[in-house]
C-alpha cells in the first residue's frame, strides 16, 4: 500500500506559504535549512552540497499528523508537520489541534545533532579525570593534540554503535582506553 501522506517537500511548502494560523505549528520552520518544526533540532550535514528540496527529502524528521489519521485526520499537507523522532514520539495524539500548538510552544529548543555530539564527549571527558591527565602529559613532553586523536579514532573504531549513536559509557570507555594508551 502506498503511503497515503504528502512527500515532505510539499508539506514544506505548504507551510511555508504561510496559511492562516501557521505560526503556532512552524515557529522553527525555514524553507531552506531542514529542521524539526517543534524544537529545531537539524543536522548540518543535510544540506551539503544538496538543494533544499532533496535535504528535507533526506533529513530524519517524521511527517506527524497534527490530527492523527485513526481520530479522522486528514491525510493533507495542513494535518501534517514535520518532527524530529522524540518529538514524534513525545507529541500528542489527540481530537483538537489546538493541543499540537500547545505542546509546540512549550516545546524545549534542542541543538544541531553536530553540537549534541560535542556536548556529550566534554561530558564524557568530565567524567574521565584519568584522560585530562593524560593530555596534559602530552602536551608536557611536547606532543600534539592530533597525537591523543589518532588514540582515540583507533579505540573508538572497535566500539559498536547502537541506534546510530555512540552511548554514553561506550565515550567514557574510549577516553579512559586512549588515557592508559598515553600515559607511560
Ligand atoms: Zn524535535
Amino acid at each position: 500500500m502506498t503511503d497515503p501522506r504528502p512527500p515532505k517537500w510539499a508539506i514544506v511548502q505548504y507551510w511555508a506559504n504561510k496559511p492562516p494560523g501557521h505560526d503556532v505549528f512552524t515557529p522553527h520552520l525555514d524553507p531552506d535549512n531542514p529542521c524539526c518544526f517543534a524544537c529545531g533540532w537539524f543536522s548540518e550535514r543535510w544540506t551539503e552540497g544538496r538543494s533544499p528540496r532533496k535535504a528535507w527529502e533526506r533529513a530524519t524528521l517524521e511527517r506527524a499528523h497534527i490530527v492523527p489519521a485513526g481520530l479522522e485526520g486528514f491525510n493533507a499537507a495542513s494535518n501534517i508537520i514535520l518532527l524530529c523522532s522524540p518529538c514524534h514520539r513525545d507529541s500528542p495524539d489527540w481530537h483538537d489541534p489546538w493541543e499540537m500548538a500547545v505542546w509546540i510552544s512549550n516545546r524545549d529548543e534542542r541543538p544541531s545533532k553536530e553540537m549534541e555530539h560535542v556536548d556529550a564527549w566534554l561530558q564524557a571527558a568530565g567524567r574521565v579525570p584519568l584522560f585530562k591527565v593524560a593530555l596534559s602529559e602530552v602536551v608536557a613532553r611536547g606532543g600534539s593534540a592530533e597525537e591523543a586523536a589518532g588514540v582515540m579514532r583507533q579505540h573508538a573504531r572497535r566500539a559498536v554503535v547502537h541506534s546510530g549513536e555512540l552511548s554514553q559509557g561506550t565515550m567514557e570507555a574510549i577516553l579512559r582506553a586512549t588515557a592508559r594508551e598515553l600515559l607511560p
